[in-house]
């Protein structure tokens, strides 16, 4: 069980690449299953990018080689981000379907997660009032359907903070999921690291945490996140801490650290340098 999350200033194979690698600095810690999602734009006037904009989501059962000839059989276009996870499973057989990412209904919004969602059925049949069936066994999978509700709905409180990068559309949009992610996490038992992605906002994670770990690497015109620093550690050694109950935002220019509250926090650094 591991979560890997990469965002950077330009198109590129690179996040998919950075993100399996995470995963494979990962692998010890055991997983029976393994996923990834990559947030693309359209790219007018950029001829190897792709051309329109979208999210690609590859999941498969097993080892994470089953996962890279799974990615070999699918054209996978050059990205601004990337998101992996491999799962342990808790709720729900070792299937496809329940593997990681879970998307939101229009596949637009993809969410990893590691940790247990305590309430679940709870929400799931809140959900289902809402005319929402689930499509796995999953407890993160009510997450990704209340986050992309939230995100959606203009009474979200919304938070106006900025955005390292981002501006007009992008920032609006960006501070939707960052909302969004404040307002669904209080309702969340359990434990949990988070990290959302949408093809909306392609150059920016966002991500939570109550009881089980996530850090952040800091770069130059890119950044990462990882539930383990081990998964970026030979990109970069500045690492930022997340705090119990804190919400991340993090673009190719810049780390948001809030608290549930939405107020920004200083950044914790610690240097994640396992060479010594
Ligand atoms: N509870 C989630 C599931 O069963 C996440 C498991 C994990 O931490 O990998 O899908």
């Amino acid at each position: 069980c591991g979560i890997v999350g990469y965002v950077s200033r330009t198109c590129s194979p690179r996040p998919l690449q950075i993100v399996m690698e995470g995963l494979s600095r990962m692998e010890y810690r055991g997983y029976d299953s393994a996923g990834v999602a990559l947030a693309h734009e359209g790219a007018p006037g950029d001829p190897d990018g792709p051309a329109t904009g979208g999210l690609t989501v590859v999941r498969a059962v097993g080892k994470l080689a089953n996962l890279r000839s799974a990615l070999e059989q699918a054209d996978m276009p050059p990205s601004r981000s990337a998101i992996g996870h491999t799962r342990w499973a808790t709720h729900g057989q070792p299937t496809v379907a329940n593997a990681h990412p879970h998307v939101s209904r229009d596949g637009r919004l993809a969410l990893v997660h590691n940790g247990i969602i305590e309430n679940a059925d709870a929400l799931r049949a809140e959900l289902r009032e809402a005319g929402i069936v689930p499509v796995s066994d999953t407890d993160t999978e009510v997450v990704v359907h209340l986050l992309d509700l939230a995100f959606h709905d203009a009474g979200t409180p919304s938070w106006e903070g900025d955005l390292p990068g981002l501006g007009g559309e992008d920032l609006r949009t960006g501070r939707a999921l960052v909302s969004a992610m404040l307002a669904v996490t209080p309702r969340l038992q359990g434990t949990y690291t988070l990290l959302a992605l949408s093809e909306e906002v392609p150059g920016l994670l966002v991500a939570a945490r109550r009881s089980s770990p996530l850090v952040v690497g800091v770069g130059e015109g890119e950044n990462f996140l990882g539930s383990d620093a081990l998964a970026f550690a030979e990109h970069t050694t500045d690492a930022v801490e997340v705090g119990q109950d804190q919400v991340v935002a993090v673009t190719s220019e810049g780390v948001v650290v809030l608290d549930r509250g939405g107020r920004p926090v200083e950044p914790r650094h610690f240097s994640a340098d396992f060479a010594h």
